[in-house]
């Protein structure tokens, strides 16, 4: 059966690697929609080599620059932050595929789920933020989620060999970062240049500045524990510097089951598109002797408080995750501009989250998301302003 695909962010590196899958993947996978932010250029090279039926930008005020660079060809062009939503409803979409930046993607993906198509989800935010609510909807109405973030997605295909009553521990691999073997001190005061000299995946900067504090694994420890409704005192974080093994589950009779794989994204991203199939594709295959070896050590949780922080923030639940994004997004930000330093993302984020006391009946809508995301970022600016 034809899979006709949307994808939400394809101008960015999810995005572009989504094209070349499916490309390669051929007959069988259409890809029917594409959207972008701002980069008219890219979005309108895409639409000439891809074909798709829509093409949608988000960025009202490129709407127009858009339209006459895919002028005279056969798509229709959709403009403002509404038409990700208007694409995730398409009658012609079977798959949406999200790597939007930020919470902007959200409702876009929360329609999809409304719709109930498949969502093959990238990005952390639906998860981490909307959690709560997005599998609420997909309950309801059948749609199903398949995970495209490379740790999440190991779980999702080692979960394929048992019953989820079975699983007894998650375990979730992180390279460790740039950090792994420097004292904390050292740590506390790196600039950026050596925070985005991340040995082994190959990342945009915020996703390497998150690795270096280890809120990446945060933010995916709570991701798991939506994604896969199991209770965090069940996941575990592994250290595994050589990101071969890009997740593993424990199940009730002892037996582990890993994912291994080159560090690609290729292949997690194919693998939601082409489930419950395998294809061949464009990923690198691994040769296991030539890394001779695999290692594996437990995370040091009080150098890196950003662990400690998601297990924390997941168990609070309601919009605290939602604070803990935006106040992370918005403090690497800041560090990336070289407002504050290393070791003050961290304690911004704590600062934040101390800020938002969370109650019990919190109620998560999109709403409350939103509003909770922006206070979170006016007090990361707040406080660099006080400090500088
Ligand atoms: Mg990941």
């Amino acid at each position: 059966m034809l899979k006709r695909i949307a994808i939400l962010g394809s101008t960015g590196s999810i995005g572009t690697n989504s094209l070349r899958v499916i490309e390669a993947l051929g007959p069988g996978y259409e890809i029917t929609a594409l959207s972008g932010h701002s980069n008219v250029e890219l979005l309108a090279e895409q639409v000439r080599k891809y074909k798709p039926r829509y093409v949608a930008i988000t960025d009202e005020g490129q709407f127009a620059s858009l339209k006459s660079a895919v002028g005279g060809l056969d798509v229709k062009v959709l403009g403002g932050a509404d038409s990700i939503v208007e694409i995730s409803g398409l009658d012609e979409v079977d798959v949406v595929l999200s790597a939007v930046v930020g919470v902007a993607g959200l409702e876009a993906i929360l329609a999809a789920a409304e719709n109930g198509k498949i969502l093959a989800i990238a990005n952390k935010e639906p998860l981490v933020v909307a959690g709560e609510l997005l599998c609420e909807i997909v309950g309801r109405t059948g749609a199903k989620i398949l995970p495209v973030d490379s740790e999440h997605s190991a779980i999702f295909q080692a979960m394929q060999s048992g019953q989820a009553s079975e699983v007894s521990k998650l375990i979730l691999t992180a390279s460790g970062g740039p950090f792994r073997n420097v004292s904390s001190e050292e740590m506390e005061d790196a600039d950026v240049e050596q925070v985005l000299a991340h040995p082994t995946w190959d990342m945009g900067a915020k996703i390497t500045v998150d690795s270096a504090t280890m809120m990446n694994k945060a933010l995916e420890v709570i991701e798991a524990h939506r994604l896969f409704d199991i209770e965090l005192e069940k996941i575990e974080v592994l250290i595994h510097p050589e990101s071969i093994v890009h997740s593993l589950v424990e199940f009730i009779d002892g037996s582990v089951i890993a994912q291994m794989g080159t560090p690609d994204m290729c292949l997690p991203i194919q693998y939601a598109l082409t489930y419950p199939k395998r294809l061949k594709g464009i990923s690198r295959h691994l040769k296991l002797d030539e890394l001779g070896k695999l290692t594996f050590e437990k995370p040091d949780v009080e150098k890196f408080r950003a662990i400690k922080l998601g297990y924390e923030v997941g168990k609070a639940g309601g919009l605290a995750p939602a604070v803990l994004n935006a106040a992370n997004e918005a403090a690497v930000e800041q560090f990336l501009a070289k407002k504050i330093r290393f070791k003050d993302i961290i304690e911004l984020i704590e600062y934040c989250l101390s800020k938002h006391k969370v109650v019990a009946d919190d109620k998560v809508t999109l709403d409350r998301i939103f509003i909770a995301d922006e206070s979170a970022r006016k007090e990361v600016v707040e406080w660099v302003k006080q400090k500088v």
